[in-house]
C-alpha cells in the first residue's frame, strides 16, 4: 500500500471531469424525446469533416490528428428522437428549461457562483461524434467546491451541454454513429487537479455521483455517467483517461497509469543519458520481396523501417503489465491503419525472419548492436508511410518524456490504452444560432429549494429504512432510484425493499445471475404481488433469481416454481396435520416442505391460535 508521502514525492496531480446525462422529457435544443430507443428510420447521412481553425486561429492538435485520417462518417437516424436540428439542417430551438433547471439544482448543490447569463457556445468535435462537428455547451456555474473529509476540492466549472452520438462501428475509413443519443442534456462537473491520491479520486467521484443521484433527475444505467480522470506527475504531462465507468476499479487503474508515467520518465532519462537518436524512415520493400514472414507477406506492399540509435533493450522495457515501450510505439502506428509494428527487442524468430532479411535490414538501416529498429508494413504505400512516421513521432517522444494523450480506461486489464493525442485549448467559439438565457434571481432561488443535502438525505433515509448501514449503502447505490420508484408505487416495508435490492441482488449477481437486467417496472410488479400477499419474502427472492423480463414472466415463474403463498386456511390445515408435535417441530416440518410459500411469522400466529 502506497502512502501519501509516496504520491507527494512523485508530484501526483489528479482532477476529474464527470459527465452525467439528465432525465428530461426532451433533448436540450430540439423537441425530440429524450428516450433510449426508437425505431431506425433507415435514412443514413454521410459526412466528411475537415478541421477548421478555432477562436485562437490555431488548428487544434487533436483536430489535425483526426482529420489526417480522412474518414467518412455515417449517421443512423431514428423515428422519435432524431430531427433536423440533430443533423444540423435546422437552427437550434430554445434551450430546454427543464434541463436548465436540473443543471442549476446540481450547480447550487456544489456551492458555486452562477453567471447572470447562460451563453451557448460551440465546442469543436472532431471524432465525428456530432454531424455538425460541434457540440453546444454552456457554463452554468463556477468556483464551486466539494468537501471530502477535512479537505475541500475546488470545482472551477460546471457545464450544461449536449450529449454526442453513440458509436455503432468504426474502421480506418468509416465510422458509423447513432444520432438518437445526440443532444440529450448532459451536465459536466470539473474538479481542480488537486486530488492527492487514487483513493481520494474515487471518493470525490463517488460523492459527486451521490449528489447527482440525489437530485432524482439524472439518467442511470451503462454510459449515463462517465468519469474522465486527468493524471500527471511532476516530471510529466497531463494525460486524460476516458471511460472510467467502474468506480471500484478506479484507484487501481490510476495507480497503473502512474506506474506507466513513472516508467516513461525513467526511459526518458535512460535514453537521454545514452544519447538516443531516431533516424529517418527507410524503404525496406526490396528486402522482403520473397519473404515468408506472414505478417509482412499478408500486407504485401510497402515495408518501412527506422533505426533507433542506442535504443537496444529499451523498446522491450515493461511499463505496465504486458505493456512495453514497443506497445506504445505500436499504438501510434496503428492509428494509420496497420496492425502493429515489429521491433528488434522482440523475439524475431517467432516472425520467421531469414538471416538474409535480418542482415538486409541491419545493413540498410545501419543498425549496430547498441541500436534497435522498427519495421512497419502495409498494402498501401500511404498507410505504411503514415504508420512509420507516427511510430517515429512516438519513439522521439520517448526522449522527451510522457506524451500528453487521451487514453481509455481498460477495466478488464486494469490499465489505460492510447486513444489520441490530447486536444489543445482552441476548441470553443460562440454559438450564434442560440440566444443567451438570463438567469434571474427567481430561477436561482427556485434551484436552491431543491438543493441536494447529503446529510439531511442520509438522516431521512435512515429513518425510512430503519437501518443505518442499509441507508448509507443505499445513498451510495445506483439502486436508489429503483428503491424510490418501488416505495412510491407499492405499500411495502422500505427495509424489505432495501435488503432485497442491496443484499440479495448483490449476492445473486456475485453468483453470476444477471439480476441487473430486471426493469424497475418488473420489480414494482413483484413487490406489488408481495404487498397483496400473493407471495412471501422468500418468494420475491426466488422470482428475482429467475430474472423475469416483464410481469407476464413473473406470473409464469410463480406458477412454474410454485411460489404462491399459502393462505391462513391452508396453513391451518397443514398445522392440524402435526397436531401432536411440539411447536418448534411443527414450524420445522411446515417450513421444510413449503419454504417458498409460507411466511414464518404468519405460521407462528396460526400455531399460537391453535
Ligand atoms: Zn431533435
Amino acid at each position: 500500500m502506497k502512502d501519501q508521502a509516496y504520491y507527494d514525492s512523485i508530484g501526483f496531480r489528479c482532477g476529474l471531469e464527470i459527465h452525467q446525462r439528465l432525465k428530461t422529457e426532451r433533448k436540450l435544443f430540439c423537441s425530440c424525446l429524450n428516450i433510449e430507443s426508437s425505431k431506425p428510420l433507415g435514412i443514413k447521412i454521410h459526412r466528411v469533416q475537415r478541421a477548421v481553425a478555432g477562436e485562437t486561429g490555431k488548428l487544434d492538435r487533436s483536430t489535425s490528428f483526426e482529420s489526417n485520417k480522412n474518414r467518412t462518417f455515417i449517421y443512423n437516424t431514428f423515428q422519435d428522437n432524431v430531427c433536423l436540428v440533430d443533423i444540423d439542417e435546422e437552427p437550434p430551438h430554445e434551450l430546454n428549461r427543464e434541463a436548465l433547471m436540473i443543471s442549476l439544482v446540481i450547480t447550487a448543490s456544489l456551492n458555486p457562483s452562477s453567471p447572470s447569463d447562460i451563453e451557448p457556445m460551440r465546442k469543436e468535435v472532431v471524432d465525428g461524434s456530432d454531424p455538425s462537428a460541434f457540440q453546444r455547451t454552456m457554463l452554468v456555474g463556477y468556483n464551486g467546491s466539494l468537501g471530502i473529509g477535512n479537505r475541500t476540492i475546488r470545482i472551477p466549472t460546471i457545464f450544461l451541454e449536449e450529449e454526442s452520438c453513440g458509436i455503432e462501428s468504426s474502421d480506418n475509413s468509416t465510422a458509423v454513429y447513432n444520432v438518437d443519443r445526440l443532444g440529450v442534456p448532459l451536465v459536466e462537473i470539473d474538479t481542480d487537479p488537486e486530488i492527492k491520491n487514487p483513493l481520494e479520486a474515487k471518493e470525490v467521484a463517488s460523492k459527486i455521483g451521490m449528489i447527482l443521484r440525489l437530485t432524482h433527475k439524472v439518467q442511470r444505467g451503462i454510459g449515463s455517467i462517465r468519469q474522465d480522470v486527468n493524471i500527471s506527475i511532476r516530471e510529466g504531462e497531463r494525460v486524460e483517461i476516458k471511460g472510467m465507468q467502474d468506480l471500484d476499479a478506479m484507484d487501481t487503474i490510476i495507480d497503473r497509469e502512474v506506474e506507466r508515467q513513472l516508467a516513461l520518465v525513467e526511459i526518458k532519462k535512460l535514453l537521454v543519458g545514452k544519447r538516443g537518436k531516431v533516424h529517418a524512415p527507410q524503404d525496406l520493400t526490396d528486402i522482403f520481396e520473397n519473404t515468408q514472414i506472414s505478417v509482412i507477406k499478408s500486407s504485401a506492399g510497402k515495408v518501412y523501417g527506422i533505426r533507433l540509435e542506442n535504443f537496444a533493450g529499451v523498446i522491450g522495457m515493461e511499463i505496465n503489465p504486458n505493456r512495453r515501450l514497443g506497445s506504445e510505439i505500436s499504438d501510434y502506428a496503428k492509428m494509420a491503419g496497420v496492425r502493429g509494428i515489429i521491433h528488434s527487442d522482440e523475439d524475431l524468430n517467432k516472425y520467421g525472419f531469414s538471416e538474409l532479411e535480418l542482415q538486409g535490414v541491419k545493413g540498410k538501416l545501419a543498425v549496430a548492436d547498441k541500436d534497435a529498429f522498427i519495421i512497419v508494413s502495409a498494402k498501401d504505400e500511404e498507410v505504411a508511410r503514415k504508420a512509420i512516421n507516427l511510430a517515429k513521432h512516438r519513439a522521439e517522444h520517448a526522449m522527451i518524456g510522457i506524451p500528453p494523450e487521451t487514453r481509455a480506461a481498460d477495466s478488464k486489464n486494469m490499465i489505460t490504452r492510447f486513444m489520441r493525442p490530447l486536444p489543445g485549448g482552441s476548441r470553443m467559439y460562440p454559438e450564434t444560432d442560440a440566444k443567451p438565457v438570463a438567469v434571474g434571481k427567481e430561477l436561482l432561488e427556485l434551484a436552491h429549494t431543491d438543493i441536494v443535502d447529503i446529510e439531511r438525505s442520509a438522516k431521512e433515509l435512515e429513518k425510512l429504512i430503519g437501518n443505518r448501514q442499509l441507508a448509507s449503502q443505499m445513498l451510495k447505490s445506483y439502486k436508489f432510484q429503483t428503491f424510490n420508484s418501488i416505495i412510491a408505487s407499492v405499500k411495502v416495508e422500505p427495509l424489505t425493499v432495501a435488503a432485497i435490492l442491496l443484499e440479495k441482488m448483490k449476492e445473486l449477481k456475485r453468483q453470476g445471475i444477471l439480476v441487473d437486467g430486471i426493469s424497475d417496472a418488473t420489480l414494482i410488479y413483484i413487490f406489488g404481488k408481495y404487498a397483496k400477499k400473493d407471495i412471501t419474502k422468500i418468494g420475491i427472492e426466488e422470482i428475482i433469481k429467475n430474472v423475469p423480463l416483464n410481469s407476464k414472466d413473473v406470473d409464469r415463474i410463480i406458477v412454474e416454481k410454485k411460489v404462491e403463498r399459502l393462505g391462513a386456511s391452508e396453513l391451518r390445515k397443514l398445522v392440524a396435520r402435526y397436531r401432536n408435535l411440539e411447536k418448534k417441530e411443527i414450524v420445522g416440518k411446515v417450513m421444510a416442505e413449503h419454504k417458498l410459500n409460507v411466511d414464518a411469522e404468519e405460521l407462528m400466529e396460526v400455531i399460537a391460535k391453535g
